[in-house]
């Protein structure tokens, strides 16, 4: 066997897909536009947040240093603060202000007792604390969310709902973001028709419409190509039509087979292939390369393969382009529920239904595992990672499982 027919492990095949990638170039986007992508620089804060001590609580802020008496202890009254004042005199010895959450503390107290461990006198002028606190008690010190200067939110940083209400806070109404990747799909075979031209002895084109929803569930803008016959001309003839993608997928067409053009037609384009066997099922042919700044995946064509190896290795290139730091297929522990065997060889990745059960993430894998139909991917909810050298996997087994993003 040649090197460049050996059987790649799926982490070498993985990190050598996510070699032929790179974050795309930046666009400034508005936060709806912005959630879910990742930050393309470090942004610095602007502003120093919150810019004053201020009260986490509704009470008195008092000189902690005046509570040593056993409580109560009796203060006067100064002021009351409410947020959106500024406090108009320092509180000096013996005397307190009344405060309420979010006011900026005053000059000359340092802690905050709650308005439940106190006792205002009537008229208001005096007030009697209940409980000795030590200095900073409820005050929130000035710069807790973000100091002028520092790094607040790291290039890479996935862009949620928090992180966005940060950068709003520091006045940024727009982000810099890696633009989307712009992604071509090309479905390939002499069997497939489109789904709204049905034909008589054809089946529907699947994949095209199944990618491109994967596509855009992981935040790239897909485009259909079409469908090319089974003629080393007709693959090459789509494929040389699309130009200024940041990634083309193809499926089918991918194996040995005599009407497989897939690779054939890639090499006359010019693509510079990087691997194409893994040692994965589904899923094994899978050719990887790319051309300029194209990268090329050729998917295989069983409908259900084509979903777990975009899961595996273009949803990871895609959140690269996009520039997140973490690009690697989420994985959580789980047992299995029935037991799985398999020649060693291959590394399976199982469709199951995962549901929890007394603290447990409890796998069972789907009655149908053929990859050829999407019945077998349907309802699955994680893939079980059941490894290359293994052949076993008994009744409660710890497995690994990957969420999967597909799903409803
Ligand atoms: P191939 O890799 O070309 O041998 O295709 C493998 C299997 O996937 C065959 O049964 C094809 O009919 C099927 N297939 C290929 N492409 C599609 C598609 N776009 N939609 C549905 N099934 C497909
Ligand atoms: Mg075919």
């Amino acid at each position: 066997m040649k090197e460049d027919d050996a059987l790649l492990p799926v982490e070498e095949a993985r990190a050598r897909t996510l070699a032929l990638v790179s974050p795309l170039p930046q666009e400034w986007v508005r936060m709806e536009e912005a959630l879910g992508r990742a930050l393309a620089v470090d942004v610095r804060a602007q502003r120093t947040l919150p810019p004053w001590d201020n009260s986490a609580m509704d009470g008195f802020a008092v000189r902690s240093a005046d509570l040593t008496a056993p409580p109560p202890i009796r203060l006067q009254v100064r002021e009351t603060i409410y947020a959106g004042q500024m406090p108009r005199e320092e509180v000096r010895p013996g005397t307190c202000a009344r405060i309420m959450t979010g006011a900026p503390m005053p000059a000359g107290a340092d802690a905050v007792v709650m308005r439940e461990r106190t006792r205002l006198a009537p008229g208001g002028e005096t007030v009697e604390i209940l409980e000795a606190v030590g200095p900073g008690n409820f005050v929130r010190p000035r710069g807790e969310d973000a100091r002028e200067g520092e790094v607040l939110l790291a290039r890479g940083t996935p862009l949620g709902i928090p992180e966005l209400g940060l950068l709003v806070g520091q006045g940024m109404l727009t982000v810099p973001v890696p633009r989307r990747p712009r992604v071509a799909i090309l479905s390939t075979g002499d069997e497939l028709c489109r789904a709204d031209a049905p034909a008589e002895g054809r089946i529907v084109d699947a994949n095209a419409p199944a990618l491109s929803l994967a596509v855009l569930r992981a935040g790239g803008v897909p485009s259909v190509l079409g469908i090319a016959r089974d003629t080393l001309e007709d693959v090459y003839q789509h494929l040389a039509a699309a130009e200024g993608y940041d990634l083309v997928l193809t499926s089918a067409g991918m194996s040995v087979g005599e009407h497989d053009f897939v690779r054939e037609a890639l090499a006359k384009l010019g693509v510079e292939r990087d691997f194409w066997r893994v040692a994965i099922k589904p899923g094994k042919p899978l050719a990887v390369g790319r051309k300029g700044s194209t990268a090329y995946v050729g998917l295989p064509g069983n409908p259900t393969s084509s979903l777990v190896t975009f899961e595996l290795f273009v949803r990871p290139a895609l959140r690269r382009m996009l520039g997140h730091s973490d690009v690697e297929p989420p994985r959580v522990g789980g047992r299995l529920a029935g037991a799985l065997q398999k020649p060693p060889g291959l590394a399976h990745y199982v469709r199951v239904t995962a549901a929890w059960q007394e603290g447990e993430l409890w796998a069972r894998p789907l009655s149908t595992q053929t990859s050829g139909v999407l019945r077998s991917a349907a309802s699955a909810t994680h893939l079980l990672h059941f490894p290359r050298e293994a052949s076993r996997l008994a009744n409660g087994d710890n497995v690994e499982l990957l969420p999967l993003s597909w799903g409803a």
